[in-house]
Parts: structure tokens; C-alpha cells; sequence
């Protein structure tokens, strides 16, 4: 098999399995309790956070764990929503979000809440100044994320950091596709909230965080016994947070290491493609691109039956999001770029990651450009065409 849906999910470092392992059946106390077992429990759960801190460079308190990005994006923006209404409720994001972003800011608008969701160029990247003539007397929150998982472009996070600040408005950002991928150190001037997953960098599904900056504080989303200073309730998931504070302690290690490697892997898959497909658009920016990530649209044919010939020949892929693959709907990220839905229909997202090989790289070439051509001949848009 060759697994190229890295952004989807990255399998778990066997490593991070190791240091789960002892808290399944070992040390399973419940961290609230006051026992010796129930301590040990509780020194796994915050070295976990100091090792998430240590990889953001953030204090630890300023780590709050969650059940994964989902979570985190729900309680940044309806926590503040919440949080903020005395002094207004109009929220700012981008058009190409995540659906844990767009479909929370959905169920605000239905509770009274303004979004204002600020167009993207060609490339992805958020209009700068559309941004800031969005910005009220009542605006509470921008949130914008920090790398788009279906065509990889990096947002300036650090400018609208900036002028969240001089406006006085919070800014989340949601980190899922970037925290353990790529070098991000969080800074006094940086955003207010930002939100990690853990199963997209090598450690396991089912856990995330919230970065809170110290001195800002949202109301919590999830009551109960109190776990997280308050902030988050619900029994400690004590492996999972191992895990994935594992996954951080190794991504901080080897990080550079397996960018220079993957980045290498893509771009000559990226190359091959563009010298073995015709007719094909490569989406996303050139430069600021998550360096795992190729998203092409490969005109007159749909992306979902490029999947299914990649899945027969044994390649996992993506034509977008995960979440959105079996919907008939183009992607609204490339809707957004300005793609019409036509050739919006023919994307095929390939995501590499570390156990990627240079073998991987060239099946994924060697079987792609018979697939688009067989694909083609049964395409009536490619008969009309010609
Ligand atoms: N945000 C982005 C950008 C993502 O890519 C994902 C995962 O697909 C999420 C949020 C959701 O994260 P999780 O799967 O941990 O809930």
C-alpha cells in the first residue's frame, strides 16, 4: 500500500504507541483521584503538556487538552462569542476554513452572530485588506487559519496577529496541519488561541489542545469535574495525552530532518506529474505551501474517480478535505481560489509524510497519467473538448 492522505491522518510513530502503552492497563488511575498510581498518572499528563509547550514554545499552563482540533476550534470561537457579547458579536474568518471553524460560526449566525468570511486570491491567501476594513466596533474575534489542509497555503498569521492586536480584537488561529509539521514558536505578540490535533502529526486520534495566551481567559464549553483548571471537564484521557505529548517531543527533534526529506519526495512527485499529465492545475501558493501537500485539478474528469483507480492500484489519496470526499459539492476552498466547479470536480489531493519513499513517489508517477488518460477517453467534457 502507499499512503499518500498524510493531511487526513498520519499513522502513529510506533514510539508514541510505546509510551501510550503503560497507561491502558498499568497506570490507569484517574488523575483526580488523591492515590500514588493516580499521582503517577497525573506527572504523565503534565510532562504531555510541558512537551506541547516545549514544541510551541509556550508555557505549559497555557496548554488546555481537548478531544482534538474540532474541539478546540468550537470552544476558541463560541467560547469568545460567548465571552464577548456584552461588547458585540461580529466575527471575522476566511472563506477556506476547516468545517470545525465554518460550520461553528454557521450555528452562531443563527444565535444572533455576524461572520463576515473574507475572500482568498488565486493562491489561497487571505486578502490582507479586506481583513482589516472587515474590523468594527463590534468585532470580537478573527480567526483565520494557519495552513489549509486541502491545498496547503500558509496564511500570514503573524500580520493579522498584528492588527488583531492594534484593533483590539482576539485572534485565534487553527494550527491543526502545522503544530509538529513545521517550525512555529509562539510569541508575546502571536495570536491569543490557537489549535493543535494531535493524529496529524504521528500521535493518536481523539486528542488535541487549545494554546490559550496567558492572560486571556474564555469561558469553558464542558462542565463537569473540573479537569483542565475548570476550563474542561471530563475524566483525563491520560494515553492519548502521553501520546501526543510523545509525538511533540519527537516532531521537535526531527522536525527539520523530515521536512528536507519530504519536501524533496513531493517536489519530484509534483515534477513527474507535471511532466506526465496534461491539462492539470496545481492549486495552492508556490512558495508558502505546506511542504507535503500537491493539489491538482486534472481537467475533464472527477477527482472521486481518480480515487477510485489510485485505491484499486493500492495508493490511499484524498480529492480534498476527508470530510468532504463522498459529497458531491466541489471543495469550497477551490471554489474560493476561483476554480469553476468543473474543473473544482477533478482535484486529487496527495499528502506525504515521513514513512513516504522514493518507490512510493515513483508508483504514484508511473500509475497517475494512465489513470487521467484512460479516464479521458470515457469523458464526454474530454470529447467535447477535442
Ligand atoms: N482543522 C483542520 C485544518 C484540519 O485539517 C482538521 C482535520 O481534518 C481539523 C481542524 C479537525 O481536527 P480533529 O480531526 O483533531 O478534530
Amino acid at each position: 500500500m502507499v499512503y499518500m492522505d498524510y493531511n487526513a491522518t498520519t499513522p502513529c510513530d510506533k514510539r508514541v504507541v510505546e509510551e501510550m502503552m503503560p497507561y491502558f492497563s498499568e497506570k490507569f488511575a484517574n488523575t483526580s483521584s488523591i492515590y500514588k498510581p493516580a499521582r503517577e498518572a497525573k506527572k504523565a499528563q503534565e510532562k504531555a503538556r510541558e512537551n506541547v509547550a516545549g514544541l510551541l514554545g509556550c508555557l505549559p499552563d497555557e496548554i488546555f487538552f481537548t478531544s482534538g482540533g474540532t474541539e478546540a476550534d468550537n470552544w476558541a470561537i463560541a467560547g469568545t462569542a460567548l465571552k464577548m457579547q456584552e461588547k458585540g458579536k461580529h466575527i471575522i474568518t476566511s472563506q477556506i476554513e476547516h468545517h470545525a471553524v465554518l460550520h461553528t460560526c454557521k450555528a452562531l449566525e443563527k444565535r444572533g452572530y455576524e461572520v463576515t468570511y473574507v475572500p482568498v486570491d488565486r493562491y489561497g491567501v487571505v486578502d490582507m485588506d479586506q481583513l482589516e476594513k472587515s474590523i468594527r466596533n463590534d468585532t470580537i474575534l478573527i480567526t483565520v487559519m494557519h495552513a489549509n489542509n486541502e491545498i496547503g497555503t500558509v496564511q500570514p498569521i503573524e500580520k493579522i496577529a498584528l492588527l488583531a492586536r492594534e484593533k483590539g480584537v482576539f485572534f485565534h488561529t487553527d494550527a491543526v496541519q502545522t503544530v509538529g509539521k513545521m517550525p512555529l514558536k509562539l510569541t508575546e505578540s502571536g495570536p491569543d488561541m490557537l489549535s493543535i490535533s494531535g493524529h496529524k502529526f504521528y500521535g493518536p486520534k481523539g486528542i488535541g489542545a487549545l494554546y490559550i495566551r496567558k492572560g486571556v481567559s474564555i469561558p469553558p464549553l464542558i462542565y463537569g469535574g473540573g479537569q483542565e483548571k475548570g476550563k474542561r471537564s471530563g475524566t483525563s484521557n491520560v494515553p492519548c495525552m502521553a501520546g501526543m505529548g510523545k509525538a511533540a517531543e519527537i516532531a521537535l527533534q526531527e522536525m527539520e530532518q523530515d521536512i528536507s526529506r519530504v519536501r524533496e519526495l513531493r517536489d519530484v512527485l509534483e515534477n513527474k506529474i507535471k511532466a506526465g499529465v496534461p491539462e492539470i492545475v496545481i492549486n495552492g501558493h508556490p512558495e508558502n505551501r505546506l511542504y507535503n501537500t500537491i493539489n491538482i485539478c486534472m481537467k475533464y474528469i472527477e477527482g472521486e474517480s481518480i480515487l477510485l483507480s489510485l485505491d484499486f492500484e493500492g495508493i490511499c489519496a484524498s480529492s480534498g478535505s476527508a470530510c468532504t470526499s463522498g459529497s458531491l459539492e466541489p471543495s469550497h476552498v477551490l471554489l474560493a481560489i476561483g476554480l469553476s466547479h468543473e474543473v473544482a470536480h477533478g482535484s486529487l489531493r496527495l499528502s506525504l509524510g515521513k514513512y513516504n519513499t522514493r518507490e512510493d513517489v515513483d508508483k504514484v508517477a508511473s500509475v497517475l497519467p494512465g489513470i487521467v488518460d484512460r479516464l479521458r477517453q470515457i469523458s464526454p467534457f474530454w470529447k467535447d473538448k477535442k
